[in-house]
């Protein structure tokens, strides 16, 4: 029987099942238990240091406590928690960012999902180079700078060659005043050697989601192909972090198993990451299941309201509040809308889930990954987002400045972001605003930023940023950066 051990390498003794049982049992004795709730709220909230905040964070017992606690006031409290810890080292940037779905060509058989091998019914593609260039160059067409790849497990089809190849060409293209500055990779757990491949390659984030934490779970939701290794998928992100790269993103899929489970293993794994590597995970990602050709959502049976998925994300930002949270288009405008302001700090906008379906015309397609619910257009995206107060961010600095893993969270507890991410900020968004947006979209956008430069607290930064904005207004240069 292994024991618990958020320090050891092996999958079951960092996340480990009895310790989740445990954190279950504890969370229910003690969901009406005020003097710990206020305890634990307190200690979730950021607190003052110097010029800046910092955060203790929650462990994965005492945010399961708030999580299966249902008092409306204490629900209140937590959201209001997540939005200060937000505002406080986020402040109301929101970066934008694109998927980009190379393959869909795989040789596992989740069952949730459509790329299954089983499938005859998807149409199966993986990009050549120049369709790969077609699409990058509708994504910078229409202003994103950052983009996240996809792709199935299929060795013969799509090997880390096939996936170096593509990311070069990424990064090759210069189309206008486009360039995708930062290539984030969503592909399926591989070797240490391959992560060295991916790193040299300059991948900015290594994203991979656990599905669900649930050995037993895992095991029939994935019953064939390489991810049926439940130890070799949950031990990914130690194996990437050995291979040099700092930043991972984490996520499970909601609606497989028993969200409290998922919830407490996800802490888990981050506190892993912490306690291993001394850098948490960059990033967690929150979807939900969604139908898809073969596949429909309601034989999952553990889905979730939106009520408690909003929670969750909540929970999630008091837990680790230096790590960023990533929505997706599975999630209607409405839902996004709340949840940004819970503790979101990235999303994506225009996404296609299909393999060339950014120079494919009409949804839907029929590579399609999942049905995605916000269809709007980048620019409405953008526009929406100004207008519900945040400021959407094309940057992609810190990871061109060498500012990642522990850098990237040193500059959030020093209070540099305002002096840094902020302007940063706004001069990307004025490089989309001039090249990209529509008439409508450029009003809404100018107005704001100048309301924000004032936010900028140092006045030499602040000087600098005008100047640099008015240049990117009456020039072609592009890409100035603190
Ligand atoms: N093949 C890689 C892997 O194994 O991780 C890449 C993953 S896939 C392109 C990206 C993610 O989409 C999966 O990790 C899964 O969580 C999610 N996904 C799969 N089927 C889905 C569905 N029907 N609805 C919503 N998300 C789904």
């Amino acid at each position: 029987m292994a024991n618990y051990n958020p320090k050891s390498l092996k999958a079951e003794e960092f996340i480990h099942d009895g310790e989740i049982l445990e954190t279950l049992e504890y969370a229910e004795a003690n969901k009406n238990n005020m003097e710990l709730i206020n305890s634990i709220l307190e200690k979730a909230r950021p607190q003052k240091n110097g010029n800046g905040c910092v955060c203790q964070g929650l462990s994965h017992r005492e945010a399961s406590v708030l999580l299966a606690c249902d008092d409306p006031s204490v629900n209140k409290r937590i959201a209001e928690i997540a939005e200060e810890i937000k505002l406080a080292f986020y402040g109301n940037r929101i970066v934008m960012f694109a998927p980009l779905y190379l393959s869909n060509y795989c040789v596992n058989g989740c069952v949730y999902c459509p790329y299954h091998m089983k499938n005859k019914s998807i149409a199966r593609k993986k990009l050549t180079q120049e369709e790969v260039k077609a699409e990058v160059i509708a994504l910078q067409d229409m202003g994103h700078k950052r983009l996240a790849i996809e792709a199935g497990e299929d060795p013969v089809n799509n090997p880390i060659e096939y996936i170096l190849e593509c990311i070069k060409t990424i990064y090759s293209i210069n189309h206008k005043n486009g360039a995708i500055r930062r290539v984030n990779v969503n592909i399926a757990a591989t070797t240490v050697e391959n992560y060295r491949k991916l790193k040299e390659a300059g991948i900015g984030t290594y994203i991979l989601f656990q599905e669900t934490y649930h050995k037993e779970s895992y095991l029939k939701l994935h019953p064939t192909g390489p991810k049926h290794d439940y130890a070799y998928h949950t031990e990914a992100m130690d194996r990437a972090m050995e291979g040099g790269i700092d930043d991972v993103g984490l996520g499970v899929l909601f609606g497989l198993e028993l969200y409290k489970y998922e919830f407490a293993g996800l802490l888990m794994h981050a506190e892993h990451l912490e306690a291993v590597h001394g850098v948490g995970p960059h990033t967690i990602s929150v979807p939900r299941i969604k139908k898809a050709n073969d596949i429909d959502p309601n034989v999952f049976d553990n889905s979730i309201s939106d009520e408690i998925f909003e929670k969750i994300i909540a929970c999630i930002r008091l837990a680790v509040p230096y790590t960023g949270m990533i929505i997706s288009t599975r999630e209607s405008e409405e839902v996004r809308g709340k949840v940004l302001n819970m503790g979101i700090s990235q999303i994506s906008g225009a996404s296609r889930t299909s393999v060339g379906g950014y120079t494919e015309e009409e949804r839907p397609h029929d590579s399609e990954q999942f049905d995605v619910s916000d269809q709007r257009t980048l620019d409405e995206v953008v526009k929406w987002l100004m207008e519900c107060g945040h400021i959407p961010s094309f940057c992609t600095a810190c990871y061109r400045e060498g500012r990642t893993g522990d850098r990237f969270m040193a500059l959030c507890k020093n209070g540099q972001i305002l002096n840094c991410c902020h302007p940063n900020a706004l001069m990307t968004l004025t490089e989309y605003l001039v090249d990209y947006a529509s008439e409508e979209t450029k009003k809404v956008g100018f107005e704001l930023i100048e309301k924000e430069l004032e936010k900028i607290p140092t006045d030499k930064v602040r000087d600098i940023a005008k100047k640099n904005i008015e240049d990117i207004k009456n020039s072609n240069r592009r890409d100035f950066r603190f």
